[in-house]
């Protein structure tokens, strides 16, 4: 069961959406804008957003842009339109998923489920990421009851690539990579989350904890270092041009 953020402003919608989540088991909060959302996203931690498009006054897509600022928390977009889920799923927006107007709430209820269970195998990996950055790290309740037993759960595999986060070992083609810490983080966060579009300012906070003004080089320099070491894999973590990077399997 999970503490989901609704965001619309359509109250009938809001309610509806709610109902269902709550008929599920989950704790539902509720902004009907967007400076409420991002509030509630820094108080209360959801570990899901439902993200209306259309919103009065901070529109759905700055409000996605500003949680994924500081945040890894899953968001489902719901948009009007079929042509905006490029611009929903891509970069620009950072979007995990989304459902298009008119949908059933037996399909949004689907799209929860399936995200649910995927930042579960997630967390499993790389602790919980849900809450505000700096208590990524942080010890919860619980997560010993649902640490994995099986020493080869939570490795992340893509393709010839390893990622052990027990172990701290990576390895490609079988292959031990020798990698520094910050290196292995970058590589794990990057493997734990293929497609999905990290900038400098978020990685710096995120790994290394700085206050990021002027430190936009120490990321890019351990970017380069660990494509080097990756070989022709390191071609799979993108430059985006104006946000950051992006591992594509
Ligand atoms: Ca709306």
């Amino acid at each position: 069961m999970a503490a989901i953020l609704v965001v619309e402003d359509e109250t009938d919608m809001c309610n509806l959406i709610r109902h269902h989540l709550e008929g599920e088991g989950h704790t539902v909060f509720q902004a009907f804008d967007g400076p409420s959302a991002l509030a509630l996203v820094e108080q209360q931690s959801p570990q899901l957003v439902i993200l209306d498009w259309m919103l009065p006054g901070l529109d759905g897509l700055t409000v996605c842009r500003r949680i994924r600022e500081r945040h890894l928390m899953p968001i489902i977009m719901l948009t009007a339109r079929s042509e905006e889920i490029d611009r929903v799923l891509g970069l620009e927006v950072g979007a995990d998923d989304y459902v298009v107007k008119p949908f059933s709430m037996r399909e949004l209820m689907a799209r929860v489920r399936a995200i649910l269970r995927r930042v579960s195998l997630d967390e499993q990996a790389l602790g919980p990421i849900g809450g505000p950055l700096d208590a990524t790290n942080a010890t919860t309740p619980g997560a010993a009851e649902t640490a994995p037993t099986d020493a080869t759960a939570g490795v992340i595999v893509r393709g010839a690539l390893r990622v052990d986060p027990t172990t701290h070992l990576a390895t490609l083609d079988g292959a031990e990579l020798d990698l520094t810490p910050k290196e292995f983080d970058l590589l794990l966060l990057f493997a734990s989350h293929p497609g999905r579009a990290f900038s400098r300012e978020f990685l710096l906070e995120h790994l290394w904890g700085y206050d990021y003004d002027g430190f936009d080089r120490t990321v890019d320099t351990h970017i380069t270092r660990l494509r080097k070491k990756l070989g022709p894999l390191g071609e799979n973590i993108v430059t985006v041009w104006g946000v950051g990077y992006r591992f594509t399997v």
